[in-house]
């Protein structure tokens, strides 16, 4: 596996590679890689010839106040995860490289970035889809994988993608969970052992959620009062948003359509934990 830090580098490397034909998939991470980071990687692995996954802790997402300083970074242990599963290049460029000085210059994918994690983060999606654009302008792949974990993410991502004619395919990759159903998360390394045990409360809302949605409720109102009331049982958990969107739009609904998702985001100790699921008829 190649460790590539400069722009200039990378961009060569991906210029010979697409000369060669070669399908470049790109992962683009925070690093302190986990389980289903891997597991991103191990798709990526199927769906091109060369893996490129990125480790960047992107200060702009982060807002003042937010965890940038103290997010858990670990290079040599991810260095090794990497090399295990066989990627081809490690991308780690510096902040001063991805933000040279003066730089002014960003990407705003408008409507999407307002609601859910949008409204309490401001800025982070901007700051998302900005890095996202350099990334993609660096390394040029033609397929990306993002988690559905991070659902609005993603879609402001395929917004952007659509929106600037950006001639590369989006892959959302299913939610990857611990055995007791808590999404994997970096940050799930904030938690200690009472806190971690409280975090299982969020996918356990979800799925009773997606049992009444089963059962034929169909209206937005009862749904989210059985996710509160469930997250509230929780006394660690200090719920900041739950949600029933349109799965495209993020327009808040009031009746279940074709498509929406129950998003949620949730403070427990110093973590902040999201997760969501996809309710579809
Ligand atoms: P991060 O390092 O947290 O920025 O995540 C890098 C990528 O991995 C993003 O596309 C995330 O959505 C994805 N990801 C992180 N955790 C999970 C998870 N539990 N399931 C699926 N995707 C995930």
């Amino acid at each position: 596996m190649q460790i590539i830090e400069p722009i200039s580098d990378m961009s060569q490397w991906s210029e010979m590679q697409r000369r060669q034909r070669q399908r470049i998939v790109l992962v683009p991470t925070m690093g302190f890689l986990h389980e289903a980071h891997l597991c991103l990687v191990r798709d990526a692995k199927t769906r091109g010839d060369r893996v490129v996954v990125s480790i960047f802790v992107n200060p702009t997402q982060f807002a003042p106040g937010e965890d940038f300083a103290s997010y858990p970074r670990d290079f040599e242990r991810d260095r090794r995860l990497l090399e295990a599963e066989g990627v081809d290049v490690l991308f780690h460029p510096s902040v001063e490289q991805i933000y040279p000085a003066g730089a002014q210059t960003f990407v705003e994918v408008e409507r999407l970035s307002l609601p859910l994690c949008g409204s309490l983060r401001p800025g982070h999606f901007r700051g998302v889809a900005t890095v996202v654009l350099k990334l993609f302008n660096i390394v040029r792949p033609q397929v990306a994988i993002f988690g559905e974990k991070d659902y609005q993410q993603l879609q402001v991502i395929r917004r952007m993608v659509g929106d600037l004619a950006l001639d590369i395919e989006i892959i959302g990759h299913p939610i990857v969970r611990e055995a007791d159903g808590l999404a994997m998360s970096s940050r799930n390394s904030y938690l200690n052992a009472e806190q971690r045990h409280a975090a299982v409360c969020l996918s356990r809302a979800l799925c009773k959620a997606e049992r009444l949605f089963k059962r034929g409720e169909k209206s937005a109102a009862p749904i989210l009062r059985l996710v509160t009331t469930e997250l509230q049982k929780e006394s660690q958990a200090q719920v900041e948003y739950v949600k029933l969107c349109d799965a495209e739009t993020l327009d808040d609904v009031d009746e279940i359509g074709e498509r929406a998702v129950i998003a949620l985001a949730v403070r427990i100790g110093k973590a902040r934990l999201i997760d969501n699921r996809v309710l579809q008829h």
